[in-house]
């Protein structure tokens, strides 16, 4: 997708501190982070957000699941936990219009939400 600042970063056009990536998924470090851990994964094919989604994504969606249980492992925060949010339009303060899943870890976080 032309002028998407996610597909530049899988496509390797603008830097981004990868963390982890396949076929299906890339994630990266976010360049401005809320936490110690604060990682972005998103889908390698532009999708713009949740209410884009179809059911031929069934199989990627639950791959994306995955990957973040390998990235947590792999981070060092699967233990002790994190926080999963995708924001989703303007009331959630979607930025960026690819999807993507913040995993956010490495301190303790108040509940509930909001
Ligand atoms: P949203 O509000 O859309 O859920 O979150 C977008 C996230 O993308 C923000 O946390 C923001 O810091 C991050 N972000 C925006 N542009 C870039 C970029 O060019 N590189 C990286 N690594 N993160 C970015
Ligand atoms: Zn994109």
């Amino acid at each position: 997708m032309i002028n998407c600042t996610f597909c530049k970063i899988i496509a390797g056009e603008i830097p981004g501190k990868i963390a982890y990536k396949d076929d299906l998924v890339t994630a990266f470090h976010d360049i401005n982070p809320v936490a110690p851990t604060h990682i972005l994964v998103i889908p390698n094919k532009h999708i713009a957000s949740t209410n884009d989604i179809t059911q031929q994504d069934e199989a990627l969606l639950g791959h994306m699941l995955l990957a973040v249980k390998k990235i947590a492992a792999d981070q060092g925060i699967a233990e002790k936990g994190y926080r999963l949010i995708i924001n989703t339009g303007p009331d959630a303060n979607q930025v960026v219009q690819h999807l993507h899943v913040h995993i956010i870890g490495g301190h303790y976080m108040r509940h509930p939400m909001g």
